[in-house]
């Protein structure tokens, strides 16, 4: 690991990828420093994996410049990148030992046996199945196969491991616990990864730094918390957590807070994201469930009605309706939601710097 280099080892300059008038990857700019977590996230066909097989070396750019640790790689066929790449539908050799199936990669490289046997017990110890060289894929469990495609390419000691959403086929608790898993053993290697997913979760629990993706652009590239508290975008707003929106028009801008005026006349307020933001502009203010807070009649925001309120433990959930809008509100169990029956009415309020405002 190379921490204080201060080339990164991912750089990306405008890439671009068409396929015929679509622009697959637009103009996406990016640098990922050593050692570190990189996450792409975004829905379905916004470009992830097209960006990812560009990096790897399975295909072209049309426009635009990829370097790692400062050398071009567009010209570079993908065996001669140090790259390697982990696949949702990972494909270990049914019928290879684990021990084979992770030296089958030093083998090519014609690393002598000895050298060999001594990387593939180490690599097998540090993802923590030191007794494993001997089974087959077959007698494996799912995260165990996981942990053996990651030391699969672990062991080459790549510059960059690129993963196309590795946890995607696993089941939901063995998803849960794979995530923190991997962040632990990107630590502990100390490899840059670049990981893409559509899970906003997973992104967010692992990733040092996170680039969200919409139709083949970034609409950010932030650390998960400040993804999470200062969306740069609607669409991130919207994308990453749990939001509410309410659409409205402006009615008067103070600084960095922007009123808006909702349809049944009560007037709300959140921070200003972005500046094209007129009076009698519409727009929409995003406020988080657990920035909700239920208030006293004067000092609120917003008036509405319970639709319903589920408790999970920790905290109630609150659905209500208000102002036209569906809200959720996430309460703590401190006994105040207590009375909170199905259609009571109840008053809503928010610090106005933890909501967000954007032109519609
Ligand atoms: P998913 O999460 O579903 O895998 P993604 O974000 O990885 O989606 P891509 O697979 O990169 O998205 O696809 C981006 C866009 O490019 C989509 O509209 C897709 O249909 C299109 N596309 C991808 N590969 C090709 C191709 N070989 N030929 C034509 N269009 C393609």
């Amino acid at each position: 690991m190379s921490g204080g280099d201060a080339t990164p080892d991912l750089f990306c300059d405008q890439l671009v990828r068409r396929f015929g008038s679509h622009a697959a990857v637009d103009r996406v700019s990016l640098d990922v420093p050593a050692g570190s977590f990189f996450s792409i996230l975004g829905p379905s066909g916004c470009g992830k994996t097209t960006l990812l097989r560009m990096l790897a070396g399975f295909d072209r750019p049309d426009a635009g410049e990829i370097r790692i640790r400062g050398e071009r790689m567009n010209e570079v066929p993908p065996n001669r990148r140090p790259v390697n790449m982990v696949f949702q539908h990972l494909a270990l050799f049914p019928t290879m030992t684990v021990g084979d199936n992770i030296g089958y990669g030093l083998k090519r490289r014609k690393v002598p046996a000895a050298e060999r046997r001594q990387r593939i017990a180490r690599v097998l110890e540090q993802v923590g199945l030191p007794d494993l060289a001997d089974r087959q894929p077959a007698q494996l469990s799912g995260g165990q196969r996981q942990r053996v495609a990651l030391a699969r390419c672990l062991v080459l000691e790549p510059t960059l491991l690129l993963l196309d959403e590795p946890l995607g086929a696993l089941d939901l608790k063995l998803r849960e616990q794979m995530k923190v898993e991997l962040k632990h053993l990107q630590k502990a290697f100390g490899t840059t990864f670049v990981y893409i997913t559509h899970d906003q979760s997973e992104a967010m629990v692992m990733s040092d730094r996170v680039a969200v993706m919409r139709q083949g652009r970034f609409e950010q590239v932030a650390a998960p918390e400040t993804l999470y508290r200062e969306p740069a975008t609607p669409f991130v707003a919207g994308f990453v957590g749990d939001n509410n929106r309410l659409r409205g028009e402006v009615s008067r801008r103070e600084g960095e807070l922007a009123y808006l005026r909702l349809a049944d006349g009560s007037e709300v307020c959140g921070r200003i994201a972005g500046d094209a933001l007129e009076a009698g502009a519409t727009a929409d203010l995003f406020v988080r469930p657990e920035s909700l807070m239920l208030s006293p009649e004067g000092v609120s925001q917003l008036r509405g009605r319970v639709i319903t309120t589920l408790f999970d433990g920790a905290n109630s959930r609150v659905e209500a309706s208000a102002a036209g809008h569906t809200l959720f509100a996430r309460l703590p169990q401190d006994g105040s939601v207590g009375q909170l029956a199905a259609d009571a009415s109840l008053n809503l309020s928010w610090d106005p710097r933890r909501a967000t405002v954007f032109a519609a």
